[in-house]
C-alpha cells in the first residue's frame, strides 16, 4: 500500500484542494510513482490498468503545468474512444475544480464539428480527443499546435488496435520538440515499443509490482449496484446476512462520511475512521468496535490499516479499491482464525474492469449474485422476530403483564388479535423503512417485483396454518390463489379475511377456499370466475384500517 501523502507530491494548492474535496485520502500507487517524475519534466511510461487511478496520475501534472493566462493549446491528451474522451475530460474538470480560468474541451467523432471549432477558438488550454478527429482539426487549421508543451496517449496499446497508427503518428510529428510525452498503456507490445522509441525522450518505465495473493478461505461475491442504491443494498444485506461485525470499505473520507450518516439514520450501530480522526478517537471506535457496541465500522484503507481484529464476519467494499493488493488486505481481516469469512463487494459501470483486474490478481472468480429484495428482508426479520418472541415463550420470561391482558381480553379482543398487534408494534419500533431502487426492476424480472422464494420459505417454516386459518370451499370450480401483502405480524387473522372477501370482495358465500397466513403476508383462494371482480371491489378498501395490495398470486 502506498503511504505517500498528495501533499508531498509538488502539486500546487488549487490541485490539492480539489483533492481534498473529491476525498481522495491518499495517491495509489501509479499517481504515487508518476506524479513527481512528471512534475519534474520526464517523459514517462506507465503499464497501467484502468481503476489503478491512472487518469489523475496523468491529469494532475498536466494541470499543475497549464499556463493560465495563455489561451492556447497546452495539454494534448490522445484516447481510443468517445466514452473514454468524455471521462477524462470529466477527471480534467473535477480535479481542475480550483483553477477559475481553466477551459478544456472533448474533440471527438460523431459530435458536431461546429461546437468543437468554437470551443477551440474560444481559448481551450487542454484538449482530450481521439486521433482521428483531432487531426481532422490540425489539418483544418482549428487546433494550433505549437504551443503544446505535454502530450499524453492513455491506452496507446488500444488506439494501436483500433488502427490509430498514422493518425497519431502524424499528430505527434507536428507537435514541439520540447514536449513532454507520457505513454499510458496496459500491455506492452512491439507497436507501443515502436512509438516509445520515435517520440519518446529517454521515458522512465513505471510499473506496478505484482506480487501473487491469494485468500482462499474467504467466501467472495460481488453485486451490481448503482451509485444511489449502495446505503440500501448495503441495509438489506446486513439485515440478510446478520454479521456480528463488519466493516465497510469506501475509497475516499467523502464517502466514509456519508455511508456512515446514512447508516446511523437507519439505525445501524455504525462508526467512522479516516485520515481526519483523531488518533484518541480511532482507539474510542476501535475499542467499541472490539465490544460490539459499534456493529459496522465505516473506513478507509489508511484507516483500517492496523486494526487486528478477529471476529470480523463480512467485509463490504462500498468501492472497489484502486488496487488489487488493496482488496486483498481488505478482505483478508474476515475469515480470520479458522472462521469462514466473507467479502462482498459492489461494482457498477466502469468499477467492472477493476474486478476483472482483481480476479485475475487472485486467480479467483467473485461470483455475481442478485440483489436481494425487499420483501426477502422483510421476510427474514419477521422470522427473527417469531424466533425470538418463540425464545421468550419457551424461557417463561413474559411474566407480568396479566393486568393488560386481561383488560384486553375483557374489552372482547381474542388472543390472536392481541398478539398480532403487539407483533405489528414491534415491528415498527425495531425497523427503519427500506426503500425501492432501479436495482429491484433490473435484476429480478422473473420473480414479478421479487416475490423471490417466499412459497419455499415459508412451508420450510414452523409457521403452521392453524385450523382457524383453513377453510374448505363448498364451490367445485377452479380456484385461483391471490396475494395480500398484510401478514400475522401486521394483526391480521383469518377471520378478518373471510368477513372482508365476502362483504367486500362480492365473494359468493360459501365459495371462498383456504386461507393461508404467513408472517407478511396472506394466501387467498377464490373462484376464478371472480377474480378480476374481487380485485376490482378491494381496490379501495382497508383491512383493520390497512391499505393493503392484493394480486393474483405470482407463485402460483
Ligand atoms: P482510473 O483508473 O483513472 O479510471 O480511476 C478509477 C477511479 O478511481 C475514478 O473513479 C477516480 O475518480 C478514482 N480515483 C482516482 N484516484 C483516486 C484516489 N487517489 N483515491 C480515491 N479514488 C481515486
Amino acid at each position: 500500500m502506498n503511504t505517500t501523502p498528495f501533499t508531498e507530491l509538488g502539486l500546487p494548492a488549487p490541485l490539492l484542494q480539489a483533492i481534498e474535496e473529491l476525498g481522495y485520502e491518499r495517491p495509489s500507487a501509479i499517481q504515487a510513482m508518476a506524479i513527481p517524475i512528471a512534475l519534474e519534466g520526464h517523459d514517462i511510461i506507465g503499464l497501467s490498468q484502468t481503476g489503478s487511478g491512472k487518469t489523475a496520475a496523468f491529469v494532475l501534472p498536466a494541470l499543475a503545468k497549464i499556463d493560465p493566462k495563455l489561451r492556447k493549446p497546452q495539454i494534448l491528451i490522445l484516447c481510443p474512444t468517445r466514452e473514454l474522451a468524455i471521462q477524462v475530460c470529466e477527471d480534467v474538470h473535477r480535479l481542475g475544480s480550483k483553477m477559475p480560468k481553466l477551459q478544456a474541451v472533448p474533440v471527438y467523432g460523431g459530435a458536431p464539428i461546429g461546437r468543437q471549432f468554437r470551443a477551440l477558438e474560444d481559448g481551450a488550454q487542454l484538449i482530450v480527443g481521439t486521433p482521428g478527429r483531432l487531426l481532422d482539426h490540425l489539418r483544418r487549421g482549428s487546433f494550433d499546435p505549437s504551443h503544446v508543451k505535454m502530450t499524453i496517449l492513455d491506452e496507446a496499446d488500444r488506439m494501436l488496435d483500433m488502427g490509430f497508427r498514422e493518425e497519431m503518428e502524424e499528430l505527434l510529428a507536428t507537435l514541439p520538440d520540447t514536449r513532454q510525452t507520457m505513454f499510458f498503456s496496459a500491455t506492452m507490445n512491439r507497436g507501443v515499443e515502436g512509438l516509445i522509441k520515435r517520440f519518446g525522450k529517454n521515458p522512465q518505465m513505471l510499473q506496478i509490482e505484482r506480487k501473487a495473493l491469494t485468500v482462499e478461505s474467504i467466501e467472495q461475491r460481488h453485486y451490481e449496484v448503482r451509485e444511489r442504491s449502495k446505503v440500501e443494498v448495503l441495509s438489506r444485506l446486513l439485515d440478510l446476512e446478520d454479521p456480528r461485525l463488519a466493516i465497510v470499505f469506501c475509497n475516499t473520507k467523502k464517502a466514509v462520511d456519508e455511508c456512515t450518516e446514512a447508516l446511523l439514520s437507519r439505525g445501524y450501530a455504525a462508526d467512522r475512521l479516516h485520515g481526519d480522526v483523531t488518533q484518541q478517537m480511532r482507539e474510542r471506535v476501535l475499542n467499541r468496535f472490539r465490544e460490539g457496541k459499534v456493529e459496522v465500522l465505516v473506513a478507509t484503507d489508511v484507516a483500517a490499516r492496523g486494526i487486528d481484529i478477529e471476529e470480523i464476519d463480512i467485509v463490504f467494499n462500498y468501492d472497489v479499491p484502486q488496487d488489487p493488493e488493496d482488496y486483498v488486505h481488505r478482505i483478508g481481516r474476515t475469515g480470520r482464525a479458522g472462521r469462514s469469512g466473507r467479502a462482498i463487494t459492489f461494482v457498477f459501470g466502469r468499477d467492472l474492469y477493476r474486478l476483472q483486474n482483481i480476479e485475475r490478481t487472485i486467480r479467483q472468480k467473485i461470483t455475481r449474485h442478485r440483489v436481494p429484495s425487499q420483501e426477502e428482508v422483510e421476510d427474514r426479520r419477521a422470522d427473527a422476530l417469531y424466533d425470538s418472541v418463540r425464545d421468550r415463550l419457551e424461557a417463561g420470561s413474559f411474566v407480568g403483564h396479566e393486568t393488560h391482558i386481561e383488560r384486553l381480553l375483557d374489552q372482547g379482543h381474542t388472543a390472536t388479535d392481541i398478539t398480532g398487534a403487539l407483533f405489528t408494534l414491534l415491528r415498527e419500533a425495531t425497523t427503519t423503512k427500506g426503500q425501492s431502487i432501479a436495482e429491484d426492476n433490473a435484476q429480478n424480472p422473473s420473480t414479478g417485483g421479487g416475490t423471490g422464494n417466499r412459497f419455499d420459505r415459508a412451508d420450510s417454516q414452523p409457521h403452521r396454518p392453524d385450523r382457524n386459518q383453513e377453510r374448505s370451499s363448498s364451490y367445485t370450480g377452479e380456484m385461483t390463489k391471490l396475494f395480500v401483502n398484510l401478514g400475522k405480524t401486521h394483526g391480521i387473522n383469518a377471520k378478518d379475511l373471510v368477513g372482508m372477501f365476502y362483504r367486500e370482495g362480492e365473494v359468493p358465500d360459501g365459495s371462498l377456499g383456504h386461507i393461508k397466513l404467513f408472517p407478511r403476508h396472506t394466501i387467498v383462494e377464490v373462484p376464478e370466475e371472480c377474480v378480476e371482480k374481487t380485485l376490482r371491489a378491494l381496490g379501495k378498501s382497508k383491512l383493520r384500517g390497512k391499505p393493503f395490495r392484493v394480486h393474483r398470486d405470482k407463485q402460483a
